[in-house]
């Protein structure tokens, strides 16, 4: 049989995730010899083989993958004859290229748990037991290849037994850079401010559950942050953490043991628990079937997730009931990561469960819900994050996307791989705006990644475009981009279902910055990569006041008022007039009648609002999307009927509907029209341009029965499912029209 070597370069998720020692196992198990090492761009495995062996190997790579592995290419050439003694695992080999990924955070194995609850074993309750199938990694990675001295856990010096079984191919644990022990590795730490006292990490476990029967609340670290955490069924603790967090009525998230909590809780369908269970652990939105006081009010949806570390497994294991677990920080800033930025919160919490390993990238609880079994991610980030997106062509740039300017991730682009950063957030305050500049820092670290070219919003004000004008002005050879947001909406979907040619968009959004300089959201456009043309919208209306009337529904529906009556409007009997005073409805008539900061929207998302005033379901919003999560509560599916609306040219005069809304006796009927109004109006601009592929996008459609009325109608219709649909998918979308 005549051998030649061979040289197999491995490219996709394949470090740190148990790769090298497969390829190891695989070799002996076909009697080859060679190598295999880690290098910036993937995987190398020489090989001295037949070709018949070459093939056979090649399949078993292929089909017996690890479990976090993935591989999104190989590559084989014959190079010159080498000689070995054996198959090897050599050092990583230092590589200027990094094209190779990060796995994102991977929730605790099946084996680590079962090693965890066994007295046996010597890493028995030990809150950090990790091997090379789960646990952390982008959370403590500094910079690629991803060695231990590249990560957080360079401060922890591996004791024997661990060292030992770190370098053994054959052992689950055979370079899971994490890896610990109570010896070695990280502890836990109880402070009860401002005392840090030592104790056991079982003494410390005690005490957390101890204070949280009292119904105190805890500040606990985890992968990528801190949460606060109370007992759920605890209703005085739930209002507590409501009151010092000032948070009146957003939804809480909810960790629950297992599946089996789950579905005492919330009807749990086959798909929604394959992602609770999911090595991903995010967040799922499921229907409740038993109301936890405080939890949702007027919500009749719930977040629930499954423990994902083994700190967070002996916590609910010992407790046995579900902990509200909310991402600490304070309102609209980033998550906490580390003890001084937590500290800001000691008025919330009665104590905090810290540990020594240091938090490198922040990233916060993905969440995800499931509408007519498609999976809709709300916010990507922990166990999603930084993984790659392939595209559907290669960029001719490095490509730096910046996102938007609420919910806002970042995306890196070389070739034909996008990097999403996990969700950042609002960019409102200076902690954000440097939370933001330090996850641009880590991708380009990480990755060590130079763009060529900066895409970013249109918006002249979002502080997302002023990072990109500075950014730009360092350097003469970087060039800009700049992407309508709503365009940059349907793209994002385009470049994840890897679309070629023209889509129908329809992107129904708060608001984003239109090319007349008005706040677009209710958008239907014709695109593809090079272009779009804007096909309708709906019409005009003021947003009285600005930016105040994204909190406030009845400002949108005050404007609709005003539209449709003029100063009558001042002596009309409505719940959205009742919500001001005389002079407050003089002062904005006025301001509609000489458009004093009164910007003109198409925004569908504003529309939600004001029909939420105008029905007397909401005023002010206590939180975003607030209007929309209540309308959705008031649908009634046996309502068949629409209103009726006007297209006048390329606008969608909703006026007709708004006055026969006002006139409905019965809210839910009234709200279910409404719904039934959206989808006849898609299918009404739609239909002219039907052998289109029809694409939904915009913050608008994270509203549950919406999306599913137009999935139900519109069978085909695509709607992202890896990244968000709203502002957290803009990056990529701005990726992609940079070609
Ligand atoms: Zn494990
Ligand atoms: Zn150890």
């Amino acid at each position: 049989m005549e051998r030649s070597t061979y040289k197999i370069t491995v490219y996709g998720t394949v470090q740190g995730v148990g790769f090298r020692p497969f390829v190891y196992t695989l070799a002996n198990h076909f009697e080859l010899k060679g190598s295999v090492c880690n290098t910036g761009e993937g995987v190398e495995i020489v090989l001295y083989a037949s070709k018949e062996e070459l093939k056979r190997f090649l399949e078993a790579l292929q089909n017996e993958l690890p479990p976090l592995a993935s591989i999104d290419g190989v590559d084989v050439e014959q190079v010159a004859l080498q000689a070995f003694d054996d198959f090897c695992i050599v050092q990583t080999k230092a590589d200027a290229k990094k094209s190779v990924r990060i796995p994102p955070d991977v929730s605790i194995c099946k084996a680590c748990e079962t090693e965890l609850f066994d007295p046996t074993n010597r890493r028995y309750r030990y809150p950090f037991i990790t091997c090379t199938h789960c646990g952390v990694r982008y959370c403590i990675i500094e910079r690629l290849p991803y060695d231990r001295k590249n990560t957080s856990m360079r401060f922890f010096t591996m004791c024997k037994k661990c060292e030992a079984e770190y370098n053994n191919p054959l052992d689950r644990r055979y370079h899971a850079q994490p890896i610990g022990c109570f010896e070695c590795g990280p502890k836990l730490e109880l402070i009860i401010s401002p005392k840090r006292l030592q104790k056991s990490s079982d003494e410390v476990i005690d005490h957390a559950l101890k204070l949280l029967l009292e119904g105190k609340i805890i500040a606990l670290k985890g992968v990528g942050g801190y949460h606060l955490m109370c007992d759920a069924t605890n209703e005085a603790a739930v209002m507590r953490l409501r009151e010092r967090k000032n948070r009146p009525t957003k939804p809480f998230a909810v960790m629950v043991r297992d599946l089996a909590m789950a579905k005492e809780l919330a009807e749990i369908s086959q798909k929604e628990k394959e992602l609770l269970t999911s090595k991903e652990r995010p967040v799922v939105i499921v229907k409740m079937k038993k109301k936890l006081s405080g939890i949702a009010p007027d919500i009749s949806y719930i977040g629930l997730f499954l423990p994902y570390t083994p700190l967070h497994l002996l916590l609910l294991d010992a407790i046995k009931r579900p902990l509200v677990a909310t991402s600490a920080n304070i309102s609209n800033e980033p998550i906490c990561t580390n003890i001084e930025e937590l500290e800001k919160l000691q008025d919330v919490y009665d104590a905090v469960v810290d540990h020594d390993r240091v938090i490198v990238n922040g990233c916060d609880d993905s969440v995800a819900m499931v509408v007519q079994e498609q999976t809709i991610m709300l916010r990507r980030a922990r166990g999603y994050a930084p993984a790659s997106v392939e595209l559907p062509f290669k960029v001719k740039k490095n490509t730096l996307a910046m996102g938007a300017n609420q919910k806002n991730t970042i995306a890196i682009a070389f070739e034909d791989q996008a990097i999403l950063s996990p969700h950042i957030g609002d960019l409102n305050t200076i902690d954000s705006l440097a939370y933001y500049q330090n996850n641009i820092d880590t991708l380009r670290r990480i990755y060590d990644f130079s763009p060529q070219i900066i895409a970013h919003d249109k918006h002249p004000n979002y502080e997302s475009t002023k990072v990109a004008k500075e950014f730009v002005a360092t350097s003469e050879e970087l060039k800009t981009k700049t992407v309508q947001h709503h365009y940059a909406h349907i793209l994002g979907v385009m470049a994840e279902k890897k679309i070629q040619g023209k889509v129908f968009g329809v992107a129904f959004d708060g608001t984003g910055y239109g090319d007349d300089g008005r706040l677009w959201g209710g958008e239907f456009m014709v695109c593809d990569y090079s272009g779009y043309e804007r096909v309708a919208h709906l019409k005009y209306f003021k947003l009285l006041g600005g930016e105040k009337a994204i909190k406030e529904p009845r400002r949108a529906a005050l404007s609709l008022l005003f539209d449709l009556f003029g100063e009558e409007t001042l002596s009309l009997q409505t719940p959205t007039t009742a919500s001001f005073t005389q002079t407050e409805l003089r002062t904005h008539y006025l301001a509609w009648q000489k458009n004093l900061n009164a910007p003109q929207s198409s925004s569908m998302g504003r529309l939600f609002d004001a029909v939420s005033s105008l029905l007397g379901v909401l005023q002010v919003m206590s939180f975003e999307g607030e209007s929309g999560m209540l309308l959705e509560e008031l649908y009634d599916k046996s309502v068949k009927e629409h209103y009726l609306f006007e297209v006048e040219e390329e606008a969608i005069n909703t006026l007709p509907m708004i006055e026969a809304l006002l006139k409905e006796k019965n809210t839910k009927t009234a709200v279910s029209k409404f719904f039934n109004t959206i989808v006849e109006m898609v299918a009404n601009i739609y239909a002219p341009y039907d052998d289109l592929p029809l694409v939904f996008s915009g913050g608008v459609f994270q509203n549950r029965v919406l999306l599913n009325l137009l999935l139900s109608r519109f069978p085909k219709a695509l709607i992202a499912n890896t990244i968000p649909p709203n502002d957290g998918g803009i990056a990529l979308g701005q990726v992609v029209a940079c070609i």
